[in-house]
């Protein structure tokens, strides 16, 4: 135990870089192949293809060292014991997971075995996929014995990804064999002996020595549930609150009050009971549709995973039907929009609801003003600035001369904006707001008009005066307040993966 495994990392992208540093972080000997020659090109020269706290660190303190990036998986499958894949897993057309990604590197690693391998699946596959890729071995005249096909799923958020890894809420080991099973407890032995915490240059986080990461065995169809029911799940509950926000909002409730409520009681939980415009990025969305592909497949009802998905479709709806009942009507409308990521501290756009909003704001004939604090290169790729598109240096920019102001994305810069400075630079000072950064009493107070997610909109929809005064509208200092664990940002349950 304890001894440094040489590993290959195939895939750089936001899981395999994040794995493959904090896997040199762990002690082990390491080499990240991309078959993306641009990528490998710029993580060489000191680049870093994606945004996320810590790696730039990591990076610095291991490349070239502990890490080595390559294009050539040959030479890394020869060198390495334990080869983790790390490869995008997109939805295909008929909802289930595309895995052609997965058997390319299958196929090219098998071409390349020179000894016993482990092959790990890091990306999100569905259950059977550990058969596959055995199958796909023996298909490629690899012997039985060389090889072993680990269950090993990742459950980092981008965003936090690298705490995430060295400090899991556990990590799941699905082996079907004792060899490889041991392999992987040796991989992660330092963080579950506690002796990466214990170290003086550990990165701080939850785990400690005291109280090391917790390995779970189970077997590879169990590990690969676990990671797709589990992101149904958390999925879930962000469709679950958000039908409450819109129920809430029809009787004049206040879905934050309710999911303080709720997240109290410990059976439940106060994470992931954030209204909003629905979850997003390059987790959820697929992974659902696969868990109902597979469901399906096995002859099993599981239709509430339908209703989980229709639920965040029609909440981007809900959200644009408040921008629409705030300008009334959209041609012409000057729109500043705040976050294009999925959600903070990424710069991930992949199915990103904050993208579609925008898209829909331009077809309807707005010209938009957007403002993001990381994503806004990636999001030029699939949303090209135009005479309509406008890519501006700041919030206070973006909003010049706006009819309307939405925030799309919860970055922590956008719950401390100078209101007073906004609302100077506004035409009309009107904000819909799809995080519910804000509290409504407070937005009242500053003089904006303010929608949100499940709560009475202030200075537009009429509303009681007990209720008013329950949200501290106007003149009223006791506005509601959201407990510390719904506060907008951070840990609080952003739809992540
Ligand atoms: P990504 O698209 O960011 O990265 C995939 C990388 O694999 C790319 O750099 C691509 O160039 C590379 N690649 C593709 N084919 C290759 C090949 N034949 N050889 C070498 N490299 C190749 O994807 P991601 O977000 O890191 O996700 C990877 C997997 O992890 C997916 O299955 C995803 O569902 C899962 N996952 C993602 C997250 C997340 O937050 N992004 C979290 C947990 C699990």
């Amino acid at each position: 135990m304890g001894e440094a495994v040489k590993i290959t990392v195939v895939g750089s992208g936001y899981v395999g870089l994040v794995a493959a540093a904090c896997f040199a972080e762990m002690g082990h000997d390491v080499i990240c192949v991309d078959n993306d020659e641009s990528k490998v090109r710029l993580l060489n020269d000191g680049g870093i293809p994606i945004f996320e706290d810590h790696l730039p660190i990591l990076l610095k303190k291991h490349l070239n060292s502990r890490l080595r990036v390559t294009g050539d998986l040959h030479s890394a499958v020869e060198q390495s014991d334990a080869i983790f894949i790390a490869v995008g897993t997109p939805q295909g057309s008929s909802g289930a997971a595309d895995l052609s990604y997965v058997e390319a590197v299958v196929s090219q690693i098998a071409r390349c075995v020179n000894g016993y391998k482990v092959l790990v699946e890091k990306s999100t596959v569905p259950v059977y996929t550990n058969e596959w890729i055995t199958q796909c071995m023996l298909r490629n005249r690899i012997p039985r014995k060389n090889f072993d096909v680990v269950s090993n799923p990742e459950f980092l958020r981008e965003g936090t990804a690298v705490i995430d890894f060295l400090h899991p809420d556990r990590i799941v080991v699905g082996a079907n064999s004792q060899r490889s099973e041991r392999l992987l407890r040796q991989i992660y032995e330092t963080l579950t002996s506690g002796r990466y915490y214990a170290k003086g240059d550990s990165l701080p986080g939850p785990l400690s020595a005291e109280k090391p990461a917790t390995l779970l065995a189970t077997s590879a169809q169990s590990a690969e549930l676990i990671k797709h029911a589990s992101n149904a799940f958390l999925a879930m509950k962000i469709s679950f609150i958000n039908a409450v926000a819109n129920l809430a909002e029809s009787v004049n409730g206040d879905v934050e009050e309710i999911a303080a409520g709720m997240g109290l009681d410990s059976r439940i939980g106060a994470k992931f009971l954030r209204a909003g415009l629905g979850y997003g990025g390059s987790c959820f969305p697929k992974d659902v549709a696969a868990f109902s592909w597979v469901a399906q497949q096995q002859g099993i009802d599981f239709h509430i995973l339908e209703e989980v998905r229709k639920i965040n479709a029609r909440q981007q709806d809900v959200f644009f039907n408040k921008v629409r009942s705030a300008l009334w009507t959209l041609r012409g409308k000057k729109v500043a929009a705040l976050g294009l990521s999925f959600k903070g501290g990424t710069d991930d756009v992949r199915e990103s609801p904050a993208i579609d909003i925008v898209k829909r704001l331009l077809d309807g004939g707005c010209t938009v003003s957007v403002y993001d604090p990381v994503a806004m290169d990636r999001a030029k790729a699939v949303l090209p600035p135009s005479r309509d598109l406008h890519y501006t240096a700041g919030p206070y920019t973006a909003a010049e001369g706006a009819d309307a102001l939405l925030i799309l994305t919860d970055w922590a810069e956008f719950a401390q904006l100078d209101l007073s400075r906004l609302k100077g630079t506004m035409r009309f000072p009107i904000i819909v707001d799809g995080r519910n950064l804000y509290k409504p009493g407070h937005m009242f107070e500053h003089g904006f008009s303010y929608l949100s997610i499940g709560r009475p909109a202030v200075d537009r929809i009429p509303v009681s005066t007990e209720r008013r005064l329950a949200l501290g509208v106007p003149n009223v200092t006791t506005a509601f307040s959201r407990p510390e664990s719904l506060q907008p940002l951070g840990d609080a349950g952003s739809p992540t993966s």
